[in-house]
């Protein structure tokens, strides 16, 4: 019998691999491996209700515990791989032993992005990326304590609009001069800043820190200025870097990421990689991109499955996002990079909007605050491509539905 897949790294990439196999009819064993302690789980909660809440850790779990037997995968926790041996289609894990494979998949993910500054082992200072640092911020979040979030992304502002609900005074410092700068337009950036700022949380643009001062514990930030900041709590989320070693070390072909064709196949043989990993090529917007998101995880975890069952169905999704910050729902549909001009759609409700990215009049994107429909028509029209009427666009009187016909 052939060794079947092994799958190294058991996030949400890594666990939608193992269930589409299963689910497209696959038989041959599935081996799913994680350094972690818990099976795969939600990440996207851990910046957003599970640090705001009591929320039970159960409640991340991608699967109830019984899945994984009842589909015969063997999940094996707080295991590391340490060495992919290509040539005898073996992985070498931590505790010394081999693991056979016919197949593999890569879904490695990324890890926080450090910032290495004088202070910066501190106690006290904390970045997000497992349940484990959700849980640690969780436990030091407290009313009336100081958090400073430096990086203005995703995990600073979702952290951010957390801290101050629950009574914290918030500074955020981005050294760009907006924003969200990786993932939207100004548009937006200026509006969530406007947010922020409404709900008492201090973000500081154009602005690092050059060190962190204190004991055991952080006590305060210094800026580039030579202004000091208090400080109780540091939360850095300045990006993510991805954990493409082990691949790069087998030889097989990496540049920001794993680099696969659209089946997720990479440079070996039998060799795939899914998710936050992956650097793959993007029909619709004619180039690589390598997407951290949810839905990258699980398309392309769909797309590795489809393709070891020899039922190949090529990868080109509209890449899409979303955030909760206070009660603004951002979604975000497509990449707006390259855009050469941006329509707006002001809705009647409060704070209701869509932002449209459009080049040579076709849609690359759109950022939609409290907007549903906005941001799921504008899902079909990028996947579309054609040609838009841009004055029905603006004018909220006329159903998104109309641009579709
Ligand atoms: P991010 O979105 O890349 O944003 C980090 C920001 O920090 C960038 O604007 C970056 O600017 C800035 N920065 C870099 N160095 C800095 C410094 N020394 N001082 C101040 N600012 C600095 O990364 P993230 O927020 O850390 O998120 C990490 C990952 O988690 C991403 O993959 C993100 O998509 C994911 N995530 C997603 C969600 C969601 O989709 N809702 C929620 C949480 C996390 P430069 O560009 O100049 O480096």
């Amino acid at each position: 019998m052939q060794a079947g897949t092994a799958i190294v790294g058991a996030g949400q990439a890594g666990a939608q691999v193992a269930a589409s196999l299963r689910q497209l009819g696959y038989r041959l064993p599935i081996t799913l491996i994680g350094d972690e302690a818990v099976p795969p789980y939600q990440r996207p909660p851990l910046s957003k209700a599970y640090l705001s809440s009591n929320m039970p850790r159960e409640d991340l779990f991608l699967r109830p515990d019984e899945f994984w037997a009842k589909f015969d995968i063997q999940l094996r926790t707080q295991t590391r791989v340490t060495n992919l041996h290509l040539d005898e289609s073996c992985i070498e894990l931590d505790d010394g032993s081999m693991l056979g494979f016919s197949d593999l998949v890569l879904a490695t993910g990324t890890r926080p992005r450090p910032l290495p500054i004088a202070g910066n082992d501190l106690e006290q200072i904390y970045y997000l990326r497992s349940l484990a640092d959700a849980e640690h911020i969780r436990k030091a979040f407290a009313p009336g304590k100081k958090l400073i979030a430096i990086g203005a992304g995703y995990i600073g502002l979702e952290c951010a609009a957390t801290a101050v609900k629950q009574g914290m005074d918030v500074t955020v410092l981005e050294a760009q001069d907006r924003v969200l700068a990786r993932v939207s337009g100004s548009e937006l950036a200026d509006i969530i800043t406007e947010i922020h700022r409404k709900a008492g949380v201090q973000i500081l643009l154009n602005t690092t820190a050059t060190c962190f001062e204190g004991e055991q514990k952080v006590k305060a930030v210094t800026l580039q200025d030579g202004k000091k900041l208090p400080a109780d709590i540091v939360v850095v989320g300045i990006g993510v870097i991805p954990n493409e070693e082990l691949a790069q070390e087998a030889g097989i072909v990496c540049e920001n990421g794993i680099v696969v064709d659209e089946l997720c196949q990479t440079s070996a043989r039998h060799v795939y990689a899914v998710g936050d990993v992956s650097h793959h090529p993007s029909a619709l917007y004619g180039r690589n991109l390598r997407l951290e998101s949810v839905q990258n995880a699980i398309d392309q975890g769909k797309a590795a499955a489809a393709a070891i069952c020899e039922k190949p169905k090529p990868y080109n999704a509209v890449p899409w996002f979303w955030s909760d910050q206070y009660d603004v729902k951002l979604q975000i549909a497509g990449l707006h990079s390259g855009h050469d001009q941006v329509i707006i759609r002001k809705l009647d409700a409060d704070c209701s909007l869509a932002i449209f990215y459009l080049k040579d009049g076709r849609l690359l994107a759109c950022d939609a605050i409290n907007a549903p429909a906005e941001y799921m028509v504008s899902r079909m029209l990028i996947a579309k491509g054609v040609s838009l009427d841009v004055d029905k666009l603006r004018n909220p009187d006329i159903p998104m539905k109309e641009l579709l016909l």
